[in-house]
Formats: structure tokens, C-alpha cells, sequence
């Protein structure tokens, strides 16, 4: 038993310091380690399985709308960067440059794709002609490079994995059209498979993306009330298309300019799933995305006939479709059950001689620590209905400490009091000046989230300069 406490008290409670509490989890769980390189980090086999899933699932949803996947150069010619001048201001600061090819200087230096725009611009702009061509529905799976300053596992590092579609349209309608419609796939995403309730909206102007005309998010609460941008995605206008001239033959027989879109979700929702569920036992998965659903643990796997009745449901489970092991190792079962909780394995199956005299096994939630007795005619059914509840009840919960940080503020005085003392979302109205934002950062280190497609009317005027009220904004502190 000695090995159980060790390994409970190896980590941090979340309430004593979340930060530490967060770093304990990522090791513990093995999910991901640091590299050599400064600043990047080595994603494990259990932080890796996880990005499996969100790709599948993922690239399932684009593929049922239309998308293609295609692959475009790691590195970009500094003249393609700066053909648009917004978007390379916006890059500029963090964007890694190679200068040698081999031990020649090259002519012309190239970054390390920060993100692939101008490459699909240029791109597009030999590929497309005439309106027969669009639209184009393209997504790449890939890496990027951004040289940050500070960085964290899975939430901010140099170098991290993720997906950006990049699309051309005929019309500025279907450009619109296709751009809130990736965000309503991230959106039901994030809500049906990683149990994540978010806040849909558009960023600001002085929070949009680098080039982009409207940037739309989806903004999540953490579990310590930090919010997390989850997803973006933009509409370009023809902003990019008159850079990169990509145009095209349309019906009438004239030229015109592609309106463009780019969307894109990475790694770092590894890190909010880890926020958002975990408690102070460990990683806490929710069943859809969790590379393990289900762990048999067998208790007195020494007394005959114990192993064999593990693994035979095992093999029943396996069957009926889940994703199931058995931990067969030599630790004491206690120490087993810590591991499971530390690894956020949605369920585990527990069963010992006693169990098999009785034909029953013990289900134990992950989520709230449940235990159940079943009897073993019914363990398929009986752990499907249980994933099915924990999915749910994790979904719930996470909405209900969402809502529960949501607060409101009219005057200023109380919005500062807010944002200080109550760590979480606050609705306050806005006048749409850029200078009100800048002062709430200043003051608070609150930035403006989004203005939520469901706008509310709190009061007429600006929480900050008292000036009528154009929006109603999230405000908080982010990740
Ligand atoms: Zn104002």
C-alpha cells in the first residue's frame, strides 16, 4: 500500500497551485515530456493516442463536408510571406528562419511555416481559373513553428500539431457560409466528443486573426476560470486573393477575385481536455476520445482462473466494440486502481474469485469514483449504458462550473472586482472602441474573448467609458 500513497501524493492538489497541479498530470499520465529543444516537447504514446482520436474524429466531420486533405511545404520564401502586409506584421515576432542550405547561404531566407496562408495563396493562385475550379475545400494535417517566448505543455509551444483548411469560394455568401460552418463543427466537436461546452462568437477587431476580415472562436472555461481559445475560423474576403492575385473566369465571363477561408484546431485541446475534467486523482478522459475506454483490473490475479476471466472480458467487450485492456502486471490491485485514475481511464472493470462465485464484476466510474455491482450476463450492455453516462455526466458537470463563473458586470468598479476576485467569464457591454479594450487589458490583464452570436442586453452603456453600448462581450484571462 506504501506504493499507492507515493503515487497520489506525487501530485499537487489543483486547488493548492493548478499550474503545478497541471505539470504533475502531463508527467504522471505520461502524456507528454520536454525535448531538448527549448520550448517543443515530446508528445508520449497516451498524449499521442488522444491526438489519434481527435484526428479521426476530426477529419470524419471535415470529409462529410467536403473537405480534401492535401500536404504543403514546411518552409515558405520570405518575398511569399510578405506579399500580405497585415498578415506578416502579425507573424513576423515569432516566425523561425533558415538561412543555410547545407553550408551554402541560400539567396533567399525562408521561415519555417508559422502557418501555411501564403503558400495555399500562391498555390491557388496557378491552380484555380475559371469558376468550374471552386470552390476549393482543402485541409492539411501538419506542424507549425512559432518561436514563443514563454511556453507550456500541449498549451503553447514552439513547435505543435494541428489541422488548417484553407478554402476558395465564387462568392463572399459561401465564403461566410463555410466559415461558421467549421465553427459549428469545432463547436459540436468539442461538445459531443470531448464533453467541452463552449461560447461560439467573433473576436474583436484587435484580437482577429493577421489578414483575416472576421475571425470567429469558440472559447472554453477551465477549470481554474482561465479561458481557452478552442478553434478558429476565418473569412478572408478577398483580402488574400488581391495580395496572391487568385482569380478566376466566372459565368458572366469576367474576372474576379476567390474569397477565402482558413480554419484550424491543434494539440493544445489535449491541454483543455486535461483542465477541464481532471481532478486531483489524475487525467479524467472523457469516454469518446479516451484511446482506453476501459481497464480490467483482476483482483488475486494469482488464484486460478482469475487472468483467464480478465482477459475473456477482455475479449467480450473487445467484441462489442470498445477499446479494452487488461493490467496484468505485478502491482498490488490498489496500486493499479491509482494508475487507472492517474491515466483517466473513462472505466474500470474490477473482478476477483469472489466475483467470478457470484458471476458479478464491480464497474467503477472514473468521473465520480461509482462503484457498481453487475452481473456478468449483462457486462456489455451494462458498460455501454455507463460510458454513455459518464459522457454526459462529464459534459454536465463541465457546464455547470461554466455557468457557474459566467458573471455580469455594468459598472466598472465591478467588472475590475469581478475579473480580480472571481476567476471565469464576465459579460459586460462595449462600445466597439479599441481603446476600452486596451484600458480592461491594462487594468485586469482581461482580454476581450468574443462578442457571442446570442447577444444579451445588460445595459446601454460601455462598461469601461460609459459611451452607448454596441456589443456584448466575454471578457476574461486566457491561456
Ligand atoms: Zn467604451
Amino acid at each position: 500500500m506504501a506504493n499507492d500513497k507515493k503515487m497520489v501524493e506525487a501530485i499537487t492538489s489543483m486547488d493548492v497551485d493548478f499550474a503545478q497541479w497541471y505539470t504533475d498530470v502531463v508527467k504522471k499520465a505520461e502524456l507528454c515530456d520536454y525535448a531538448s529543444v527549448k520550448g517543443c516537447m515530446v508528445i508520449k504514446p497516451a498524449g499521442y493516442a488522444i491526438w489519434e482520436n481527435i484526428q479521426n474524429e476530426l477529419d470524419r466531420r471535415f470529409k462529410a463536408t467536403g473537405v480534401q486533405n492535401v500536404y504543403m511545404p514546411l518552409f515558405i520564401p520570405e518575398s511569399l510571406l510578405e506579399k500580405e502586409k497585415d498578415h506578416v506584421e502579425g507573424f513576423a515576432p515569432e516566425v523561425a528562419w533558415v538561412t543555410h542550405g547545407g553550408l551554402e547561404p541560400l539567396q533567399e531566407r525562408m521561415c519555417v511555416r508559422p502557418t501555411s496562408e501564403t503558400l495555399f495563396c500562391d498555390f491557388y493562385a496557378k491552380d484555380i481559373h475559371s469558376y468550374r475550379d471552386l470552390p476549393r475545400v482543402y485541409n492539411q494535417w501538419c506542424s507549425v513553428v512559432r518561436w514563443e517566448k514563454t511556453t507550456r505543455p500541449f498549451l503553447r509551444s514552439r513547435e505543435f500539431l494541428w489541422q488548417e483548411g484553407h478554402t476558395a469560394h465564387a462568392t463572399a455568401e459561401e465564403a461566410e457560409e463555410r466559415t461558421i460552418q467549421m465553427l459549428n463543427l469545432y463547436a459540436d466537436f468539442c461538445e459531443e466528443v470531448l464533453a467541452i461546452p463552449v461560447v461560439r462568437g467573433q473576436k474583436t477587431d484587435k484580437e482577429k486573426f493577421a489578414g483575416a476580415e472576421a475571425t470567429y472562436t469558440i472559447e472554453s472555461l477551465m477549470h481554474d476560470g482561465k479561458a481557452l481559445q478552442s478553434g478558429t475560423s476565418h473569412n478572408f474576403g478577398d483580402g488574400f486573393a488581391k495580395a496572391f492575385e487568385i482569380q478566376f473566369t466566372d459565368k458572366d465571363n469576367t474576372l474576379k477575385y476567390v474569397h477565402q477561408t482558413s480554419w484550424g484546431m491543434t494539440t493544445r485541446m489535449i491541454g483543455a481536455i486535461i483542465m477541464v475534467h481532471g481532478d486531483d486523482n489524475g487525467l479524467v478522459l472523457p469516454p469518446r476520445i479516451a484511446p482506453i475506454q476501459i481497464m480490467v483490473v483482476p483482483v488475486q490475479q494469482q488464484k486460478p482462473g482469475v487472468l483467464d476471466k480478465a482477459f475473456e472480458l477482455k475479449e467480450r467487450l473487445t467484441k462489442a466494440g470498445f477499446s479494452v485492456k487488461v493490467d496484468d502486471s505485478e502491482k498490488s490491485p490498489g496500486w493499479k486502481f491509482a494508475d487507472c485514475e492517474m491515466r483517466g481511464i473513462p472505466l474500470r472493470v474490477e473482478i476477483g474469485p469472489k466475483d467470478m462465485e457470484k458471476n458479478q464484476a464491480v464497474l467503477v466510474r472514473r468521473d465520480n469514483h461509482e462503484k457498481t455491482f453487475i452481473s456478468l450476463d449483462e457486462l456489455e450492455s451494462r458498460a455501454g449504458e455507463m460510458l454513455d453516462t459518464i459522457q454526459n455526466a462529464m459534459y454536465e458537470k463541465a457546464k455547470a462550473h461554466r455557468d457557474a463563473h459566467t458573471y455580469e458586470a455594468t459598472q466598472w468598479d465591478e467588472f475590475v472586482d469581478t475579473i480580480n476576485n472571481k476567476p471565469g467569464f464576465v459579460k459586460a457591454m462595449w462600445c466597439g472602441c479599441q481603446e476600452c479594450e486596451d484600458k480592461i487589458k491594462e487594468a485586469t490583464a482581461a482580454t476581450s474573448r468574443c462578442m457571442p452570436f446570442e447577444q444579451e442586453s445588460l445595459s446601454d452603456h460601455c462598461v469601461c467609458c460609459g459611451k452607448p453600448a454596441k456589443k456584448m462581450v466575454y471578457w476574461g484571462r486566457a491561456y
